[in-house]
């Protein structure tokens, strides 16, 4: 087996990994060491130009008013339910069928998750699933846009309205996204991205950022972040450390320009998946005009062996998630809960790779071997 380090791209004797997120920054390589070079010239590393610029940058993408860059994507869901008024002894209804951090930041801020499920087609928040679980205890309503399918946000905020709820959308897999030509981000009374290295906007480190159009929730976010202080470093509430940094903010305003050629590339890449499946025994990701796939998964029975057979015979590496929902997790268990279509879908989603750099040229292959090992393991 080989052993050639990831920068050197994708050996065709070797296993096909799922993602390469190591390629994207070879590609930019140049770009990206100009920028840290500047900021190494400056000297300055944090809460500087380039934070600032790239705040103004992913704003303009996004259409959006006001973006705070911060640590993380976690600590992006945390400041954002503080400034949204989440506090402890309310409840927030979000979904299962997500990573744990976004029941983390509910419970970090003091509130309780409550989970309802997904809707089988676009995955994400079931609209009537939601409704049913607003108690007088909800303070707010938390979707996820899964694999970059963005959620059912007009139905959503429907209900939040009714409601008087506020809704913050996590958009850690939905850079890019849109909804009629109006991109996730904007589509709730703030978002929360995670510039996670294997995001679909991927710093070299940990960064995030909340975007909202309600300039005094964007201004509390920036306290939140910097302990608290106004502009003349007086702490007037609590807050903690929790900036993106000057390197990682040069690094993501060299990526951004691409990201919208990332997101084509990935939906080519969806379309021949969709051709080359098609009639095959598996349920498809929706086809969704405004998905930015940062996964590729079906569903099938007998995930776990189909998965196996693609690795050891065919060599090509898949992933899976979630296999658990969050509310099958030891901490955030609830006695009792069934959330049926995300505990199917936790045995049966199968993400195939989609990172352009790892699939482009090979998704007939890799799609003749998941049809191949579904028909072995039957
Ligand atoms: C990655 C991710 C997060 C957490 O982001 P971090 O930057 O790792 O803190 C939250 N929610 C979802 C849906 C994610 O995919």
């Amino acid at each position: 087996m080989s052993s050639r380090p990831d920068h050197q791209g994708p050996d065709r004797d070797a296993l096909m990994p799922l993602a390469l997120p190591g390629l994207r920054f070879a590609e930019h390589r140049t770009a990206i060491e100009q920028a840290i070079a500047r900021v190494f010239a400056r000297g300055k590393f944090i809460l500087g130009e380039e934070v600032a610029a790239f705040e103004a940058e992913f704003a303009q993408y996004l259409d959006a008013r006001h973006v705070v860059a911060v640590g993380s994507g976690t600590q992006a869901l945390c400041f954002a339910l503080l400034a949204l008024g989440v506090k402890p002894g309310d409840e927030v209804v979000t979904v299962a069928m997500t990573f744990a951090a976004t029941a983390a930041a509910i419970e970090l801020v003091g509130a309780r998750p409550v989970f309802v499920d997904v809707d089988p087609v676009t995955r994400c928040m079931h609209p009537r699933a939601l409704e049913a679980a607003i108690g007088l205890a909800t303070a707010a309503i938390l979707p996820v846009d899964l694999h970059g399918c963005p959620a059912d946000m007009d139905a959503i905020n429907d209900v939040a309205r009714r409601h008087g709820l506020a809704v913050l959308a996590d958009c850690a897999q939905s850079h890019g996204a849109s909804i009629g030509g109006r991109r996730t981000g904007t589509l709730a009374d703030a978002s929360a991205f995670s510039f996670y290295p294997t995001k679909l906007l991927g710093a070299a480190g940990d960064g995030g950022a909340v975007v909202t159009n309600d300039a005094a929730l964007a201004e509390r976010v920036r306290r939140l972040r910097n302990y608290g202080f106004d502009d003349t470093a007086r702490a007037i509430e609590l807050g903690t450390n929790g900036r993106l940094d000057e390197l990682q903010a040069a690094i993501l305003r060299v990526l951004l320009p691409d990201l919208d050629r990332q997101i084509s590339r990935r939906r080519a890449l969806a379309a021949q998946y969709r051709e080359h499946l098609n009639g095959a025994p598996l349920e498809l990701p929706l086809a969704h005009d405004g998905a930015v796939y940062y996964q590729f998964a079906i569903a099938l029975d007998q995930r776990d062996q189909v998965r196996q057979r693609l690795r050891t015979r065919h060599r090509i590496d898949t992933g899976v998630h979630f296999e658990l929902g969050v509310h099958q997790h030891p901490h955030f268990a609830r006695p009792g809960l069934v959330l049926s279509v995300t505990e199917r879908l936790g045995r049966q989603l199968l993400s195939l790779p989609i990172q352009p750099e790892v699939a482009e040229g090979r998704v007939s292959e890799i799609a003749e071997a998941v049809i191949e090992s579904i028909r072995e393991c039957r």
